[in-house]
């Protein structure tokens, strides 16, 4: 069997190892950080006691991410993954919207809940539906999608501002992690039309019922076989001779493979493989903050909740109504603001969304700004995704920013994993069938 060697741990080098190993070849994987996961991972809450493991923020997948669904399959983590069918719209002054599939077939199944939304008039529900019906048409036709941004989109289709703000805004700007201004209108529309038009339950947003790195915890890794985790061990060099990888050089010595994966951020690309020819100028982060508050009372008896009109998006509830993580997309409004600041702002906004929280004492608060949270999904972005071949033979590019058709996602990073897997089975001379396709 082959030897493969995969440089780092996040989703995407994860997702290849376990389907290469699965295959039967010896893979190990080379992971810099103390723990596997990478930007979807966990750790201890800073002055929890007892020690309290949370997530660097809350990491949901709808059911259309059906690469990342087979990789917790062959994780033997998919029970850990629980779906909820119903969101909840929820007003400054605490008015609940329910929305959720009714009786009609796709992709008319949300009519009856979206004509009982309260929070857009009759005019503006009427110039969604007209720009939804034109997004089923155009989605293949159009060939501009890509260099214009989704709000150039909706102003042709002539969204109200109000509808823009409310529905479309609320729904791409978390989905994609970017303003619907700075948003390639592919994106906009691939997302839209796959969670929300593509089939029945494909909306239905799953919400880990544990931490992130139990997903994937070094104790479950060790039961996967043929797999090897090196965690704490950074590659500092990819050795390039003759137009193939010889070596990769790390802290803790230097390894070789038959097949090299590389599954790095595309910030650390220039100098660990400086051979790669790689144009990543127009690559850049979008950052989303979390802020994670501890109440001394319960303040929402509500699982989760999308919140109209403020900074923070969303809210999940993480235990008893008590504990609270609250995540603002395409954060750079808070990128200056201390901590507290944005506690503060957080604490005053959910206070308008949730009475109770006016009466609740804060008991403790963690903020994680992450300014590199997911690459900037910009007009375009997608011609510039480097595939998943190199000019080296024994070399395939795996990543979430590698072009994968998805945005920057957990569903994009396992594609990318699972298409480097099957170019390196390729390579090795026994071609293997791995990635699931879009179920649209
Ligand atoms: C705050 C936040 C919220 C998010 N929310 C969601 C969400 O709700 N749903 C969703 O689908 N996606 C979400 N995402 C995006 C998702 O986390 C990423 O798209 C995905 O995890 C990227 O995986 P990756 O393996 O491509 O990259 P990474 O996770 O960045 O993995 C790269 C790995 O390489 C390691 N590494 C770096 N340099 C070296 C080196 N020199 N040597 C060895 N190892 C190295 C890193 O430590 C890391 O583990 C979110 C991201 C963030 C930050």
């Amino acid at each position: 069997m082959s030897q493969i060697l995969v440089l780092g741990g996040g989703v995407a080098g994860l997702s290849s190892a376990i389907a290469l190993a699965q295959k039967g070849h010896e893979v190990t994987i080379l992971e810099s950080r103390p723990y596997p996961g990478g930007r979807a991972s966990s750790y201890s809450a800073p002055h929890s006691e007892p020690p309290e493991t949370i997530d660097n923020c809350q990491h949901i997948l709808l059911k259309c991410c059906v690469n990342l669904i087979d990789f917790y399959d062959r994780l033997g983590v998919r029970d850990q993954i629980r779906f909820h069918d119903e969101f909840y719209f929820v007003e400054p002054g605490g008015h609940i919207s329910l929305f959720r599939k009714g009786a009609l077939p796709p992709p008319f199944h949300f009519t009856e809940s979206f004509a009982g939304l309260e929070f857009l008039n009759l005019g503006e529900k009427l110039s969604i539906g007209r720009a939804i019906l034109a997004l089923r048409r155009q989605r293949k036709s159009r060939r501009d999608l890509d260099s214009i941004t989704m709000l150039d989109w909706l102003r042709e289709q002539r969204q109200k501002p109000r509808a823009i703000e409310r529905f479309w805004r609320q729904i791409l700007v978390s989905a994609i992690n970017e303003e619907l201004d700075r948003m390639s209108a592919a994106h906009g529309f691939q997302v839209f039309y796959l969670g929300f038009l593509a089939a029945a339950d494909t909306y239905e947003m799953g919400i880990p019922q544990v931490p992130l790195s139990h997903l994937y915890s070094e104790e479950i890794w060790s039961r996967v076989p043929n797999a090897t985790l090196r965690l704490r061990t950074p590659v500092r060099r990819v050795q390039v001779e003759d137009g193939k990888v010889v070596s990769v050089v790390t802290d803790s010595g230097t390894f070789t493979a038959d097949h090299y994966i590389s599954a790095l951020p595309f910030h650390v690309m220039p100098s660990v493989i400086p051979d790669l020819p790689l144009d990543l100028s127009l690559f850049e982060y979008s950052p989303i903050t979390g802020i994670h508050l501890w109440f001394d009372r319960p303040v929402t008896i509500l699982p989760h909740a999308t919140l109209l009109d403020r900074t923070i998006h969303w809210m999940y509830n993480k235990g008893q109504g008590r504990y609270l993580l609250l995540v603002a997309s395409a954060s750079r409004s808070l990128t200056d603001k201390s901590r507290q600041e944005v506690v503060d702002l957080a604490v005053e906004e959910l206070g308008e969304f949730m009475p109770a929280v006016r009466q609740a004492k804060v008991v403790r608060s963690h903020v994680a700004k992450e300014q590199r949270a997911t690459f900037s999904a910009k007009p375009g972005l997608e011609a510039a995704r480097p595939g998943v071949a190199t000019p080296f033979a024994n070399l395939s590019l795996a990543g979430d920013w590698t072009r994968t058709g998805w945005p920057s996602t957990m569903e994009g990073a396992v594609r990318s994993g699972y298409l480097a897997a099957e170019h390196a089975t390729t390579a090795l001379g026994q071609p293997a069938r791995i990635l699931f396709p879009d179920i649209a």
